[in-house]
């Protein structure tokens, strides 16, 4: 494994297997729909590395949703999580396989080891990427990442080093449908498996997932500063039940303690692809607007008719978010 390869072409795009919490967190297989894109305009394969411990499940579904070639370190060491091992090991399979692309979800997992193993490889990394396209004349994987504290959306390229390597953010592309016909190669490449000897794991336990996930929901309320309270905030929950949707927040909203984290879209939370979108007292910065552009329909509510959000809302209604969401409310309580 350890052979120099420096010499070999590099071909193929991969993405970073992250399995853990695999039916609420997409991300890997919405990576593995659009490596496939990729990899059909380059003319390669899409290959998932994944590491970890009886993985074999998990390698079966990501070739029932698109993956060409599954590469598993199945061992007992990698069980847990170990930034440094998995660095270690990652780049090995990196330096000797060379692929073009390499990608991963902007989980906090993604994070914290993407980053780490670009500097390993002496490479670029695009954090947080919502866009992935290869340029038709270069041949270059175009990242397209928010820039400068997220006022501009920005192209970004890597032409010289080794792979392209990108983190995105969850819900920005779709997964592909399970097809359990789909045939793809397995292949278990040697790998030295040595824990680390710095970091040693006590306990992990699963965060609790909320309820109703939101970026399911066909229906979803934001509510931003300009709702002006807490109070007012909780009134989005009432309005959301008789919709049948879920609630959302912006990130000064989740600051002031109104929502929690997990409820936070844009480029630091959550990505949403409701059919119907309802954002109340949000002024529309890019940061969040990233998290909502998948939505079909939005509706936007403030009472500047000069804010950003109403040049993306189908449907703008200037007034004032609290008197708004009071009318809604009543008109929605009386169709029970
Ligand atoms: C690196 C970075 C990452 C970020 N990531 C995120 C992210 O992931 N998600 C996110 O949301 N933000 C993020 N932000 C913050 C982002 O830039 C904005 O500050 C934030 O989205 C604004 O939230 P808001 O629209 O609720 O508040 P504001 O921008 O303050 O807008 C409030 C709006 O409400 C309107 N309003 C006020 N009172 C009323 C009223 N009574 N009735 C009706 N309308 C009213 C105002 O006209 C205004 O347009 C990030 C920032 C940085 C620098």
């Amino acid at each position: 494994m350890k052979t120099n390869q420096s010499d070999k072409p590099c071909q193929g795009v991969w993405v970073f297997g992250d399995y853990r919490n695999y039916f609420q967190n997409r991300v890997t297989l919405q990576l593995i729909a659009k490596g496939r894109q990729l990899a059909a305009t380059l003319g390669t394969e899409v290959t998932v590395l994944l590491l970890g411990d009886h993985v074999h499940p998990y390698a079966m579904e990501y070739v029932a949703h698109g993956a060409d070639v599954v590469m598993a370190v199945d061992h007992p060491g990698l069980k847990d999580y170990q930034v440094e091992s998995y660095t270690r090991i990652v780049a090995e399979l990196v330096e000797y396989f060379r692929p073009e692309i390499f990608l991963a979800g902007a989980t906090a997992f993604g994070r914290e080891f993407f980053p780490r193993l670009a500097k390993r490889l002496n490479t670029g990394l695009s954090a947080d990427c919502v866009s992935l396209e290869i340029d038709p004349q270069s041949g270059l994987l175009i990242q397209t990442t928010p820039a400068f504290g997220g006022e501009l959306l920005a192209d970004v390229v890597t032409p010289e080093h080794r792979p392209q390597m990108a983190t995105v953010h969850p819900g920005i592309f779709s997964e592909l449908p399970h097809r359990h016909e789909a045939t793809g190669r397995i292949i278990y490449p040697e790998a030295e498996v040595v824990p680390d000897e710095r970091v040693e794991l006590i306990r992990s336990r699963p965060e609790q997932a909320h309820k109703g996930q939101l970026e399911d929901a066909s229906v979803v309320l934001v509510g931003g500063r300009g709702l002006g309270s807490h109070e007012n905030f909780q009134m989005l929950f009432e309005a959301a039940a008789l919709l049948g949707g879920d609630v959302a927040a912006t990130r000064p909203v989740v600051k002031a303690g109104w929502a929690d984290d997990s409820r936070l879209l844009g480029q630091t939370g959550k990505s949403v692809k409701p059919k119907l979108l309802i954002s109340i007292g949000t002024s529309g910065a890019l940061q969040y607007t990233t998290g909502i552009q998948g939505a079909e329909n939005i509706v936007a509510v403030n009472r500047d008719p000069r804010a950003p959000i109403f040049k993306m809302a189908d449907l703008g209604l200037v007034g004032d978010a609290k008197t708004v969401l009071s009318l809604l409310l009543e008109k929605l309580r009386k169709r029970l």
